[in-house]
């Protein structure tokens, strides 16, 4: 996962970018990065860490220019170090080329090994970096068909921004996996991967970039083409289930209400009796506000969260990941003791965490503890931008749910089955990608890293 936004024709562009940033930062913790564009070079920060923390108002300052695009990075493919930082850049010949990617590229591995054997030299591990050769390499004449001609090379889930010199380019690949908005302040164009981006720069939302778009937008004016062949859209649902703010609109409906619509069929699915609904906060909340308003069940905030951290995902190691989960939330234990609790979770992956936390409740003195998930058991690695890693890890792909409930230590376990999922959906079940759910891959990923993926080594 990562988030995207970039700016065309305005004198504030590195700062707006950075602001965009900011909101989109739930996006990825690990590293961002900016790049602006001042009619002559590129001038660019990046850092691994937060957005915060990498840029300062000297930073902000020295990053002249009228165009700028940002990214924030949540490492799906390629390591976690500084050379994969986003956005890439180059200066070839006279032409400043930036690029900030959103998704993965499921046939990188085979062109990468093509390109090197012809002599092509990468500087980084990163997919993205792909797109920027075939662009430079492109015999086509004019700038647009160099664009179409790198895009019809590639496969896979791509949201991206690329500046052009003075021209500022946005892209969704024709499945529309990732979100990408148009937005408009002050005369200029703005492409950001969600809407809450707009929003904090007082930008006005226009439209949702059409899966299959690519518009070349400079100051003032914006040319739209669909140049590839269109086939079923395959919308991640997982972006409506966790992934995006829920102040935002993607895929041209909102999330918090989708989330919550998640949580009142949950309710209808799997009703029990119990003294209050909590959710695991914060990406529990929403579906648990529509469980309790569903199932009239007491709502209460009975974990309190320190807000002060990061992502449980961001540390690598598992030691680290347990001992976050830990530090993130603690129970009330005046709320909870002696009580039945229904706790609503929006996701499980991996269990860890759930199990961390259903631990730390029973120390609480809670007296039963009954989860429910809000959407389907996740058994199917993604190759296009979730980390979802390998089937190995994703524990419902290797086990049933009593196993899990067991494991988790909960006194009973349910999921929100998968129709009911697709029933509170603001789109029809044809515009999604399910992978996660039921394995049904939209384009196959292939070489070796999808093997290892799918057999879970
Ligand atoms: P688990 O119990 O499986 O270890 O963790 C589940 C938690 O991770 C849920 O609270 C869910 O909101 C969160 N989650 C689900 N998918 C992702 C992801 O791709 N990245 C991160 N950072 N968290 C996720
Ligand atoms: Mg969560």
């Amino acid at each position: 996962m990562c988030g995207i936004f970039g700016i065309c024709g305005h004198k504030d562009a590195a700062r707006l970018t950075y602001l965009g940033l900011y909101a989109l930062q739930h996006r990825g913790e690990e590293s961002a990065g900016i790049i602006a564009f001042n009619g002559k070079k590129n001038n660019y920060h990046k850092g691994m860490g937060l957005v915060g923390d990498i840029f300062d108002e000297k930073v902000i300052k020295s990053l002249r220019g009228n165009m700028a695009i940002g990214h924030v990075r949540y490492s799906t493919t390629g390591s976690s170090s500084v050379k994969n930082i986003q956005p890439f850049f180059v200066k070839h010949k006279k032409e400043c080329i930036s690029i900030a990617h959103n998704g993965n590229i499921v046939n990188a591995a085979s062109l990468r090994q093509k390109m090197e054997t012809k002599g092509s030299i990468f500087q980084s591990t990163m997919d993205s970096e792909i797109i920027i050769h075939f662009f430079v390499k492109s015999k086509e004449n004019n700038y647009k068909n160099r664009v179409i001609d790198a895009l019809s090379q590639i496969k896979g889930a791509y949201s991206l921004v690329i500046s052009f010199n003075d021209l500022l380019i946005g892209a969704r690949d024709p499945y529309g996996w990732k979100p990408l908005c148009l937005g408009k302040l002050d005369g200029s164009y703005i492409l950001a991967s969600e809407t809450c981006a707009l929003d904090l720069i007082h930008a006005e939302y226009i439209r949702e970039i059409e899966p299959g778009e690519v518009v070349f937008i400079s100051k003032g004016s914006l040319e739209s083409i669909k140049p590839f062949p269109q086939n079923k859209h395959s919308l991640c649902i997982f972006e409506y289930i966790y992934f995006a703010r829920p102040d935002s609109t993607i895929f041209e409906n909102n999330v918090y209400l989708t989330r919550k619509r998640l949580g009142k069929e949950l309710a209808r699915e799997h009703p029990v009796s119990a003294d209050l609904v909590t959710p695991i906060p914060d990406s529990g909340s929403y579906a648990a506000i529509g469980f309790a308003e569903e199932s009239k069940i007491p709502f209460e905030m009975a974990m309190i969260r320190n807000h002060y951290i990061g992502r449980t995902f961001i540390q690598p190691s598992q030691f680290i990941r347990d001992f976050r989960v830990k530090i993130k939330l603690n129970p009330i234990k005046d709320v909870l003791r002696n009580k039945d609790v229904i706790i609503v979770e929006d996701s499980i992956v991996r269990g860890t965490t759930s199990r961390v936390r259903i631990k730390a409740l029973r120390e609480a003195g809670i007296k039963k503890i009954h989860m429910r998930v809000s959407c389907p058991p996740l058994k199917f690695p993604c190759f296009y931008g979730i980390d979802f890693p390998t089937k190995k890890e994703l524990i419902a792909s290797n086990h049933d749910v009593e196993w899990i409930k067991n494991f988790i230590g909960t006194d009973s376990l349910k999921y929100l089955s998968k129709e009911g999922m697709m029933k509170s959906m603001p789109l029809p079940e044809c515009e999604f990608c399910t992978a996660c759910f039921d394995g049904n891959y939209p384009v196959k990923p292939c070489g070796k890293l999808s093997k290892n993926m799918l057999e879970g080594s």
